[in-house]
């Protein structure tokens, strides 16, 4: 195969035709700035409005100021978590969240434990899912807000968001969920879920980076993490980009309505995917089997290094990545695959292939050749696959 294989859609995802055209006119001849005054402005205000709105309806909130536009999914987490807690209305200084978090969550929790707020980070079970039980233990009378992602970027497991938002809404706490990898592949409803702040981002579904939403709840009270002209409602100031907030509503908007025909298709093509290669000796499929998301086929195979077969995988035309090294280049193994239990030396064998709808069973027949070719030929000269081989009928 000589074309490139993009098998990688939860680091990022191609734009779709659709949410270019709708994006093109603002980057041409729709320039004006949506706070100024004349029509130039005022069309591009209108477009924002409307853009709002297409949000809001998807994501099933009731108002569109409870939108706020933002630079990614990054800086929804940091609005909502540092907003919140920095905010007038939150009732102590004591947030839950758990130990599988994206770094935009746990690094945000991080800086807050400096400020003086205490932060219990949750445990999760080894297929990733978090208890409720422990979720009610943890909650205290300081503690004002809960932040647990919807979905996991490593290993697709999905968290039970409508129960975890009616313990937050019997115990008067606020409920944050970083939605970033699940909109578009699991159904999400803010009122139906009692989310009250819910990141997203652009460029995980088709739309443009550099663009992200928070949804959070009407009438709370959010403190800045940007200073400045006061748009988004003093929420979060600076000129919008309005080409990338066209393209994040459109691509919310045709990734919710096609999400049942894309995850239909994408989860046979990942079935086909995990089938082929839980054939390998030696490997664990990650994450809960069922409660993941569509696309998400992520393994560890013992006496493999995850950076050599993704070098292999690669100089084939695959692309894909491990969860084993996190991205400062560090040679810890990946925080999620400790906090599910895996030894060191097992979590350093991660794959994680990500695929979307625009992969083929063609392509998944040929990753799945490539991988057990390249997991091979690894073992090969591993001194621990010496011992375990032996072991292999
Ligand atoms: N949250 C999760 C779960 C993610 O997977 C990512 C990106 O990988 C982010 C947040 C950050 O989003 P962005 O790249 O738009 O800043």
């Amino acid at each position: 195969m000589n074309k490139l294989i993009y098998a990688d859609n939860a680091a990022t995802t191609p734009m779709s035709k659709s949410v270019l055209d709708a994006m093109m006119p603002y980057l041409t001849s729709e320039f004006g700035n949506p706070s100024s005054l004349h029509k130039a402005g005022a069309t591009t205000k209108k477009a924002l409005a409307e853009a709002r709105e297409t949000v809001c309806k998807y994501l099933g909130a009731t108002h569109s100021d409870e939108i706020i536009f933002t630079s990614g999914g990054t800086e929804a987490d940091n609005l909502a978590l540092k907003g919140y807690m920095l905010g007038r209305s939150r009732k102590g200084n004591h947030i839950i969240t758990t130990k599988i978090e994206h770094p935009a969550i746990l690094d945000t929790c991080e800086f807050l434990e400096k400020c003086d707020f205490e932060v219990t980070y949750l445990d999760v079970d080894d297929k990733g899912l978090i208890s409720l039980d422990d979720l009610k233990n943890a909650i205290t009378p300081k503690t004002s807000l809960v932040s647990i992602m919807a979905a996991n970027n490593e290993i697709g497991t999905i968290q039970p968001l409508k129960e975890i938002g009616e313990i937050c809404r019997e115990n008067g706490i606020l409920f944050h969920t970083d939605a970033v990898q699940a909109i578009g592949h699991i159904a999400i409803n803010v009122t139906e879920m009692n989310i009250d702040m819910l990141s997203l981002s652009g460029h995980k579904i088709n739309g443009p980076k550099g663009a992200g939403v928070l949804y959070a709840r009407r009438g709370l009270h959010l403190e800045p993490v940007i200073h400045g002209g006061g748009q988004e409602k003093n929420k979060r100031s600076g000129t919008e980009n309005v080409a990338n907030i066209i393209g994040i509503a459109k691509a919310i908007e045709d990734s919710v309505s096609n999400m049942d025909n894309h995850m239909t298709y994408v989860k046979g093509l990942r079935d086909r995917l995990v089938d082929g290669i839980m054939e390998i000796p030696y490997t664990h499929y990650t994450g809960h089997p069922e409660k993941r998301l569509g696309g998400t086929a992520s393994f560890v195979f013992e006496a493999i290094e995850g950076e050599g077969l993704l070098l292999l995988l690669d100089m084939n035309g695959i692309c894909c990545s491990t969860g084993s090294a996190c991205a400062t280049g560090s040679l810890d193994p990946s925080h999620v695959l400790m906090a599910i239990g895996l030894k060191h030396e097992v979590a350093h064998g991660s794959l994680r292939l990500t695929l979307g709808y625009q992969n083929t069973e063609e392509e998944v027949d040929y990753i799945i050749e490539k991988v057990k070719f390249a997991v091979d030929r690894l073992r090969q000269m591993s001194p621990v696959w010496e011992k375990l081989r032996d072991n292999v009928k």
